[in-house]
């Protein structure tokens, strides 16, 4: 209600101006022979005068050479001239009086006291009045949606105690009504708004409606209490009656004067009385039930309150919030047990792998050696040679020392023949062993021609009466193949001895082999190609068909294992192993094709031709 508090306000100040302009009343407060008392307006301004003028008779009787004047104002007015010091005591509803004492130490010194029916701290309530007959409205409840006329929404028993016991229904006035229309002043207004039908209720001070017969005839009051000692219809508790209450500023011997002035009033002869101060407690409860006035304070939102009032949306965020922490717990949850499962499978994987890996290296390891136990049938015989050239030789050197027959040439001759044969047998036997040893899979940037070098002299190495292996390059200088040494060396071995194998018993020129090194066309451009030719018997259909299978052998003592070995080697290489059984002459031709890495910097012999007899 500010913007009507605000007119209020307006309209004090007004009456204010007014009551100091009057020449009986423009004497300044200051002056110490003159009184000056607020009095709250709430019948109009005439009916007020007539209602307080026995006080300022009283007064100026009391108080002789000091003038005495009432000043009619209303809530906000009063207060004003409370506060600006331009009166000495107020009279004023006990709602107001609550407030003032609050805000300005007002202080109650006297209680009217209504008369020997009422006492003074159960003087005043208010009634909720509707037309005489209206049967629809009986109980408070029956005024939602209803018009209901006031003074204003700030007078103390014209709405603020039935406020109270609305409330106490919860019935929020201003929610609840169909219109809360306030008429101002007087209070009889209120009376012609219900009685012109402008409202459906109206709410008054009690006492009111029994003040005027037409009243009394022409409205009930709605939900009635029955209040022992109160002699008029309520529809409130009862609260104490209005007090006169001096300010910070008013003079203690003025006020002991004015006390004991009023007390001394009585009915019979002024027309009213005066009763010492009333408890005014009933008024601050009402004032804390509904929040208004000096404990307004509490409406402003403290935690609890908010929560009370939003505990829906509170909730419903809570429940969002709970639900996704939830949801993101959750999620954590499977994110970690699927990280955890992917990292088991993952090492189990690798462990697979490494084991794999293992499993090959070891397999590589079995074939390297089951082609060397394939060949050493004759190693034997190999060695035995040259050990048997040192023998020799180291006895002759005996014979001629003990015969006195050795000289320094032959000395010289005999050991340099023994150092080369046993150069010629770790020569072998360090093949032997470098080609046996167990290693990890490498990759090596080496020139096709090295590695098929190596492989033949490893090859002749181990053969007594190994056949001559000629070897022909043709691949462009600085040509080079990455590859695993070994595992190439270990293909090249096997072409060799199965070469080697298929011309066993044949003429000594049917047993020459020859490897041709070049670069392919058509699908193996880009690779360098070794083909290992043998002048053997060939291969029938079946033998053509099978060759790569494994354990297809013809050999009494084979496993039939070493082609099929040696397409995995050159595949595993990103190369092919393809056999050609239709070039010239008998015999055929095994062609190992390798992808050609980037060229050397430094190129090797352009063109090699070997006859590799080391
Ligand atoms: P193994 O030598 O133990 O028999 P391989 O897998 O090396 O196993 O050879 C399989 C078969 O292929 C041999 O038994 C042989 O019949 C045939 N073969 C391989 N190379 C030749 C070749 N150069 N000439 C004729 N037949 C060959």
């Amino acid at each position: 209600m500010p913007a009507y508090s605000g007119v209020r306000r307006l309209l004090g100040a007004v009456l204010f101006l007014l009551a100091t302009l009057a020449p009986a009343r423009a004497a300044p407060t200051d002056e110490p022979d003159t009184v000056r008392i607020g009095v709250l307006a709430f019948l109009g301004a005439d009916a007020t005068i007539g209602e307080w003028s026995p006080v300022l008779r009283r007064l100026q009787d009391a108080l002789p050479g000091r003038t005495v004047s009432l000043v009619q104002l209303d809530h906000a007015g009063l207060r004003d001239a409370a506060a600006a010091g331009d009166i000495d005591f107020l009279i004023t509803n006990p709602g107001h009086y609550v407030e003032l004492e609050a805000e300005l130490g007002a202080s109650r010194i006297l209680t009217l006291d209504p008369g020997p029916t009422r006492t003074p701290e159960r003087a005043i309530g208010s009634a909720v009045i509707v037309k005489a007959g209206n049967d629809r409205l009986r109980t408070l409840d029956d005024l939602r949606g209803k018009r209901v006329a006031v003074v204003s929404t700030e007078v103390f028993g014209g709405f603020q105690t039935i406020w109270r016991e609305l409330a106490a229904q919860d019935i929020d006035p201003q929610r609840d009504f169909a219109e809360l229309k306030p008429v101002g002043l007087p209070m009889t207004r209120v009376f012609e708004a219900v009685a012109r039908g402008e409202a459906d209720a109206g709410i008054v001070r009690s006492c009111l409606l029994e003040s005027r017969e037409e009243w009394r005839r022409g409205f009930t009051v709605l939900g009635a209490r029955s209040e022992s000692d109160f002699p008029c219809a309520t529809s409130t508790r009862l609260y104490p009656d209005w007090p006169l209450a001096t300010l910070r500023h008013t003079p203690t011997a003025l006020a002991k004067e004015v006390t004991l002035a009023l007390l001394a009033m009585s009915t019979a002869r002024d027309g009213m009385e005066w009763a010492v101060p009333a408890d005014y407690q009933a008024v601050h409860e009402m004032f804390r039930e509904l929040q208004i006035g000096p404990y307004a304070y509490l409406r402003e939102p403290t935690l609890m309150v908010l929560a009370e009032r939003y505990w829906r949306w509170i909730a419903a965020f809570a429940l969002l919030l709970a639900a996704w922490i939830l949801y993101t717990v959750r999620v954590e949850h499977l994110v970690h047990a699927r990280t955890a499962e992917l990292r088991a499978a993952l090492a189990a994987r690798e462990a697979l792998e490494a084991r794999i890996r293992a499993n090959q290296e070891q397999a590589d390891h079995l074939a390297r050696l089951s082609v060397l136990g394939e060949l050493s049938g004759t190693l034997a015989h190999e060695l035995n040679q040259p050990l048997a050239t040192i023998v020799n030789y180291a006895q002759s050197l005996v014979r001629r020392s003990d015969n006195g027959r050795l000289t320094d040439d032959a000395v010289r001759e005999a050991s340099s023949e023994i150092a080369g044969q046993a150069e010629r047998a770790a020569g072998i036997l360090g093949r032997i062993r470098g080609f046996a040893k167990k290693r990890a899979a490498v990759r090596e940037r080496v020139a096709p021609a090295a590695l098929a070098s190596e492989a033949v002299a490893l090859f002749r190495g181990m053969l007594a009466n190994a056949p001559e292996v000629s070897i022909d390059d043709t691949l462009p200088a600085g040509a080079i193949v990455e590859v695993d040494p070994l595992q190439i060396q270990q293909v090249l071995l096997n072409l060799l001895k199965n070469g080697y194998d298929a011309a066993r018993g044949l003429p000594r020129e049917r047993q020459r082999l020859a490897i041709r090194i070049g670069e392919g066309a058509g699908e193996s451009a880009g690779h360098a190609c070794i083909a290992v030719r043998d002048r053997g018997s060939g291969l029938d259909a079946t033998a053509r068909e099978r060759l790569f299978e494994p354990f297809f052998t013809t050999k009494p003592d084979g496993l039939g294992l070493g082609l099929s070995i040696c397409r995995t080697i050159a595949e595993a290489h990103r190369g092919r192993l393809t056999v050609d059984g239709t070039g010239e002459g008998p015999g055929c031709e095994f062609i190992l094709s390798l992808p050609l890495g980037p060229s050397a910097s430094a190129p090797p012999e352009s063109r090699t031709d070997h006859a590799a007899d080391r």
